[in-house]
């Protein structure tokens, strides 16, 4: 499936395209560091290309190289779908189901591009006529990776190995998920050789905290619950105690990690309120068998990942937190 992928890939860019690559909504490390390595890459071979996140991103990742060209669809609608609808090739990143790009799905819909999704999460959407996914792999970033270096790895340079390395540390918990692989460190001793500076990078993302993000992390292991005779834990976040920390997004990423470092605890959620999208976002992740992406589908319109996934709800804080419960302790066979 890689080899057939990379081929027809780089015969459709072997005549120019207008392309347009776009990572999931709420993008993190992984999401942009991929979109914007092949960006690089792209625009390299000659390539009109734009890069359109749709909305927003976390400032500890507004240091990317090539991040000040990314156009944010929530901010710039109009130019967004007018490039949409102007491009021959369209690029789906670190997600494989349209809804993740809501409300931009419909124009992506409406395209008559060519799609090409590069992924690794589970049970991919139908919607792209190339496609490479691999539940197996640890991070978007380390496939695209695969991708340039078989397609022409005479041009990789800094910029694209930084990106690149951002991806593959932040997904795979610098290093430490099993889904990190003697392959995963040859790849990341490349990007090296080409010139990343990991220390760096690593500063960038995890030293980088404000005063108040701190303080709500405070918050946020205060209110962590365990649930009675079961290895698993969850916290929430009020939308008044995110007010109260002057919240940001991308705040909250990596709260709910805190969990899992407590001895045997093989399940640990965050439920996190937005007042203004009336839903509670919710971050699951486990350790072992529980499979987080089976249970955010079932009961919480999510998916992801065996050892990681996202969700939402829509009833109030306190209901998703019973509900949760409930969900818990009906599907609790793994975590006595
Ligand atoms: P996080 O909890 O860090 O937001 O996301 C964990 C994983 O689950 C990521 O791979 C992310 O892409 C995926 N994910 C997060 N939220 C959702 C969601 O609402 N739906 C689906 N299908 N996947 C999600
Ligand atoms: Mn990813």
């Amino acid at each position: 499936m890689f080899k057939e992928f990379t081929q027809q890939l780089s015969a459709l860019l072997e005549k120019e395209q207008r392309c347009v690559i776009l990572p999931h909504k709420n993008p993190d490390g992984d999401a942009l560091g991929s979109t914007l390595a092949l960006y690089h890459f792209l625009n390299k071979k000659g390539h009109e290309c734009s890069l359109i996140s749709p909305n927003e991103y976390p400032s500890f990742l507004a240091w990317l190289p090539g991040e000040e060209n990314i156009i944010c669809f929530s901010k710039e609608e109009e130019k967004s779908i007018a490039l949409i609808e102007a491009a021959t090739v369209i690029f789906t990143l670190d997600f494989n189901a349209l809804g993740r790009i809501a409300p931009m799905d419909e124009y992506i819909k409406a395209s008559t591009a060519t799609k090409v999704m590069i992924d690794h999460h589970e049970a991919p959407q139908d919607y792209a006529a190339l496609m490479y996914s691999n539940p197996a792999l640890g991070s978007t970033c380390e496939m695209v990776y695969n991708v340039l270096h078989t397609w022409d790895k005479s041009i990789l340079d800094q910029n694209m190995a930084t990106c690149l390395y951002t991806g593959i540390m932040t997904d795979s918990g610098s290093f430490r998920f099993p889904s990190t692989t003697a392959t995963t460190h040859k790849i990341v001793a490349h990007l090296l050789e080409l010139g990343v500076n990991h220390a760096q990078v690593h500063q960038n993302i995890y030293d980088s905290y404000r005063f108040e993000r701190l303080q709500l992390l405070g918050i946020t292991l205060n209110n962590l619950k365990r649930i009675d005779n079961l290895n698993a834990v969850y916290t929430t976040l009020s939308q008044e105690e995110l007010d109260r920390c002057d919240f940001r997004k991308g705040d909250t990423e990596g709260f709910v990690n805190y969990g899992l470092s407590l001895d045997g605890i093989k399940l640990a959620v965050i439920l996190i309120e937005n007042k203004q999208e009336g839903i509670i976002k919710m971050s699951f992740r486990s350790k072992g068998d529980f499979d987080v992406n089976q249970f955010a589908r079932e009961h919480f319109n999510g998916g992801g990942h065996i050892n990681a996934a996202g969700g939402a709800s829509h009833v109030s804080l306190e209901n998703t937190r019973i509900k949760l419960e409930q969900a818990i302790r009906e599907n609790s066979s793994t975590l006595a």
